[in-house]
């Protein structure tokens, strides 16, 4: 099976990176996200996370190495307008200010945009938009403001825009950084549910480590190459690792290293839930 994103030895500089360094914001990155599948993007800021995505929606185009989506290639600078288009229906991405993705002044009109846009006809249009407010949650929200709601819901409705499209890919480029706690699980939540249910293969960049242990696969970045690649319980049991990227070590790892470490216990490392890592713990100090 081809992957629906691959990423094969990607170079980008920004021309006008004026940073010390000035070295590229991708370098010799490589990636393959197969269809339905939930990967988590993890990196300190300016690791290239961001970058990343926009190479993939064709917001940007690679200095060297190739990108495909689908099988087809893309990096191809001579490529027309509509292949471009084609591109973003298929890949959709959702920002992390919801203010800046909402053009409308009512809710089912802003979900509506999209479609129209791809001349769809308007009773298509209705019933996706029907659709995709029902998904995220928010069908009784059809008739109301956007500024009107809560941070989680405005996100949830430009999830709508986006899925009113039916890509088979969505990226969410730190969609619940701007969130409070309520917001930032609304949104995880009907995340999941597009990946387990619609089946849409997403790319989730996040900071949160919870939110990543989530994920069927993470990759951490650093200075823009692949730093680590695995299982959440992989890349989060290597707490030095992660540290040198930058990165926060899930409470859960940081206690029992440090039981490990101090108490010569031998608890395997891994990211668990509370309970588990109590019971972990209990029964390693009672032996
Ligand atoms: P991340 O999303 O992981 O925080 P980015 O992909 O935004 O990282 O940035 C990667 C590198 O590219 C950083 O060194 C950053 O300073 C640089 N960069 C990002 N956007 C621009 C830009 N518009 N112009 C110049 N340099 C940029
Ligand atoms: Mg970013």
């Amino acid at each position: 099976m081809n992957p629906i994103i691959k990423l094969e030895n990607v170079c980008y500089k920004y021309p006008d990176n004026d940073n010390v360094e000035n070295r590229f914001a991708l370098d010799n990155f490589s990636l393959e996200i197969n269809e339905g599948e939930f990967v988590a993007l993890l990196g300190h800021n300016g690791s290239g996370k961001s970058t990343a995505a926009k190479l993939i929606n064709m917001i940007l185009t690679p200095d060297s190495g190739s990108i495909y989506i689908d099988g087809k290639q893309i990096a191809d600078k001579k490529m027309k307008e509509s292949d471009v288009y084609e591109i973003r229906k298929n890949v959709g991405m959702v920002f992390q200010n919801p203010d800046n993705q909402i053009v409308a002044t009512v809710v089912e009109e802003d979900v509506a945009f999209g479609p129209e846009n791809l001349g769809l006809a308007p009773e298509e249009i209705r019933k996706r938009v029907d659709e995709a407010l029902e998904i995220v949650g928010m069908q009784s929200y059809a008739r109301h403001a956007p500024h009107r709601l809560s941070g989680g819901q405005k996100q949830r409705v430009a999830i709508a825009g986006i899925i009113a499209m039916k890509p088979r890919c969505i990226i969410f480029d730190e969609s619940t950084a701007m969130l409070d706690p309520l917001g930032r699980k609304e949104v995880m939540n009907t995340i999941l549910k597009l990946n387990k249910e619609e089946k849409i293969t997403v790319i989730l960049i996040t900071h949160y480590m919870n939110e990543a242990i989530l994920a069927d696969r993470v990759v951490v970045m650093r200075e823009g190459k692949k730093y680590l690649e695995g299982t959440p319980n992989d890349v989060f049991s290597q707490p030095e690792r992660l540290v040198k990227a930058g990165l926060e070590v899930p409470q859960s790892i940081e206690l029992i290293n440090a039981l490990n470490e101090g108490l010569g216990t031998k608890i395997p490392l891994g990211v668990y839930d509370l309970d588990t890592c109590a019971d972990l713990i209990s029964s390693a100090l009672l032996k």
